[in-house]
């Protein structure tokens, strides 16, 4: 049974392997298992109903809580040439006689519905249902039938009813929501029997996160847009007015940008949505509002311009990024005011409890900005997920720093909190030691040496060099009502000249490779999203329905030049290779025969990466080139780098005997080296 979910998974989802748990929770299924699925946003949920239903006699039913995305997603999988419907109140009855007919006879092997079509009503669903073989229930979103969720809906509930209505066929609950006692609650109101619980890592390995200070802001969002040209993104603001001035002031500047918000009719709110779903527009700029049902895979940034509240909501903004597997961007600038404007704002009226709890959220999500760690770890850990301390993809990681001497600094530091015998707090100290004329630097402190040794930094300077010794215990800070600098013994070290003290020295963030990796052939990537576009509109779908970005940058990236090259790329099944190769192929030979260049799909069978942007050991690709016979010059025409780069991941297979030295030296020189070498 399993093969045969494989070869589903190839042959009409187009992919090359299954993710992680996919495989596991399609086997229990199949084995007839209740399932509870725990995964994150973008993890690949749906495959795992869809392709039990397709293996199974009968059809599946699939419970979502929002109309206007189950029209997306049986579009999406009849592009796939999989018979999929949907059947909800805004059809005519006829249309809806006609769809549970197609059922009933089998012509239907997906069947999406509300909760409230399949449970309410005068002629509910489930009633009906009997008539047809059923071979499993999908309930997305599972967690809305919990109060203890953040998005609870009654009707949900009802759901409770399809156990007793068709006690031999499974249930699948989804859910991207972590936390334990909604789970509990899942399994409980669903009734599900002795499930099998399947959590994935809530790690959003492709997202990077990144934390700015909140200081010149919108020029900063400028800086970034122009990074991420032509990129789909979204724009947090957390007033109404502020979306408005920022996309305003965005159009200004020549972007495409919209702004939406609850405060928006609901027309113009869905005529947005809607330009933004088509990349029509390029940028959103939103309030929280915009959220919930949208399900745009080729999101590539998600910006907060302002403090989100809680952990929780951050986790789910930023994870709209992404969601095709592709990088993705999570910029949020950060300044300790928005804390303050947000105290006020998070208080539940009337319920001091419930104030606590979101006071301590806010708290957490001020740590996670201000902490010097990495971002990933701290959210994995918030979510009650170990991870190492170091992601490689937060700003954090990125950072490269120096470590450099500043014992001076600090024998002056701690000099002046000695001859003012420990009495006063760290803006006196810094005063002092700046050499102030303020009268609250009484005269005898004026005439000691210590005074104004300090002027070569500026008050900021010594804040943030104390706020470091302090972190650093080389200072403690006590006093009841006022902060008092005292010292430690690490100080007595440092001031005595046997201990030298060095701080971190950020050097700048490590420059991200180009976002879309030097195999790609970025122009061809334009020409092709034009094709998707025209496609797509011809369908009247979504771009990113007719083929994802990670199936564009793959094409872009490969170069295949038939449809039996297509079929080995990521994206691509039978039918859509049919139905759509022929156009995507016509754009490639064309540019290919413009620019001379020919098939890449070599690097894809040998080395069976989905996305190229992934690669990471970039010497052993240079090496595998070297292998097959390649010269260097070419090796760097291929890989998009300069020979110089090629022969430094050369020299590491020479290192370590993989290619003998003399492929590259005459005898006489290789003498040479190796005499120097053993010298
Ligand atoms: P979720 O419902 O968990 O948010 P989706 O089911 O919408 O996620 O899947 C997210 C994306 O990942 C989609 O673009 C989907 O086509 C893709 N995807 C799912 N499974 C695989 C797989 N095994 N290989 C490659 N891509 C996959
Ligand atoms: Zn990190």
């Amino acid at each position: 049974m399993i093969s045969k979910a494989k070869h589903i998974l190839q042959d009409t989802f187009g992919f090359l392997e299954f993710r992680k748990p996919q495989e596991e929770i399609i086997q229990a299924v199949l084995d007839g298992k209740d399932c509870l699925t725990i995964m994150p946003t973008g993890g690949g949920k749906s495959i795992c109903f869809q392709i039990p239903a397709l293996i199974k006699e009968g059809l599946g039913l699939v419970v979502s809580p929002l109309i206007a995305l189950m029209k997306d997603q049986v579009d999406a999988l009849r592009l796939h040439g999989i018979e999929a419907a949907f059947i909800n109140s805004t059809q005519s009855p006829q249309e809806q006689a006609q769809i549970l007919q197609d059922a009933k006879v089998g012509r239907i092997k997906l069947l999406y519905c509300a909760p409230e079509r399949l449970i309410g009503g005068s002629q509910p669903l489930l009633h009906w249902l009997k008539e047809c073989t059923v071979n499993l229930f999908a309930i997305d979103e599972a967690h809305c039938i919990s109060q203890w969720g953040h998005d609870f809906r009654p009707e949900y509930l009802d759901l409770q009813q399809i156990t007793q209505a068709f006690p031999e066929v499974p249930i699948m609950a989804l859910t991207a929501t972590a936390d334990q006692l909604t789970r509990k609650d899942i399994q409980e109101k669903l009734g599900l029997r002795n499930p099998k619980i399947f959590i994935s890592s809530f790690n959003r390995g492709n997202i990077r996160y990144t934390i700015e200070p909140k200081s010149q802001s919108y020029a900063r969002l400028i800086d970034f847009l122009h990074q991420h040209q032509n990129d789909s993104g979204i724009v947090y603001c957390l007033s109404r007015k502020s979306v408005e001035d920022t996309a305003e002031k965005l159009k200004n500047d020549g972007f495409n940008a919209l702004p939406y918000h609850a405060g928006l009719p609901q027309e113009i709110r869905k005529k947005h949505q809607d330009s933004f779903q088509k990349d029509d527009i390029q940028l959103m700029v939103a309030t929280i509002a915009f959220g919930m049902g949208i399900d745009k895979s080729n999101v590539r940034f998600v910006v907060h311009m302002d403090l989100p509240k809680n952990i929780e909501s951050y986790y789910q903004e930023t994870g709209r990024a992404g969601r095709d597997g592709l990088p993705g961007e999570a910029l949020l600038f950060y300044s300790s005011n928005d804390v303050r404007k947000l105290q006020s704002f998070i208080q539940v009226e009337g319920n001091p409890q419930q104030s606590r709890i979101q006071e301590k959220k806010l708290q957490q999500m001020t740590d996670f900005c201000e902490r010097e760690a990495c971002r990933r770890k701290y959210l994995l850990n918030y979510f009650g997920e170990s991870f190492p301390d170091y992601c490689g993809n937060c700003d954090y990681c990125l950072r490269t720093f120096e470590l450099i001497d500043a014992t001076e600094n600090a024998q002056k530091a701690l000099s002046a909190v000695v001859r003012l015998n420990e009495n006063y707090g760290m803006n006196h100290v810094i005063d002092f030691l700046k050499g102030s004329r303020s009268k609250k630097i009484p005269e005898w402190q004026k005439k000691l040496k210590t005074y104004g040794i300090g002027d070569h930094m500026t008050k900021e300077n010594w804040q943030a060099f104390f706020r470091q010794l302090l972190k650093d215990d080389v200072l403690v800070q006590n006093g009841q009502d006022m902060p008092i600098l005292g010292l430690t013994e690490k100080s007595w070290d440092i001031l005595k000249g046997k201990k030298t003290y060095q701080i971190k020295h950020d050097k700048g963030k490590e420059e991200r490779s180009d976002t879309r990796n030097g195999h790609m052939e970025n122009e061809l990537f334009e020409k092709l999203r034009t094709t998707r576009r025209k496609l797509a509109e011809k369908e009247q779908v979504p771009p990113f329905v007719v083929l994802s970005d990670a199936s564009l940058t793959e094409l872009a990236s490969y170069l295949p030049q038939n449809s039996h090259e297509l079929l080995g790329l990521s994206g691509f099944g039978k039918v859509k290779v049919e139905k759509y190769g022929e156009d995507f192929l016509r754009v490639i030979t064309a540019y290919c025969l413009e620019k001379q260049l020919r098939t890449r799909m070599h690097y894809k069978q040998r080395r069976n990466f989905t996305n190229p942007r992934k690669v990471t050991d970039t010497k052993k690709e240079s090496f595998d080139l070297y292998q097959e016979g390649k010269t260097i010059e070419e090796i760097a025409n291929i890989r998009s780098l300069t020979a110089n780069t090629i022969l430094t991941h050369l020299a590491a297979y020479v290192g370590q005997g993989t290619i003998p030295l003399s492929r590259f030296v005459d005898q006489k020189t290789e003498k040479l080296i190796a005499k120097a070498i053993a010298e």
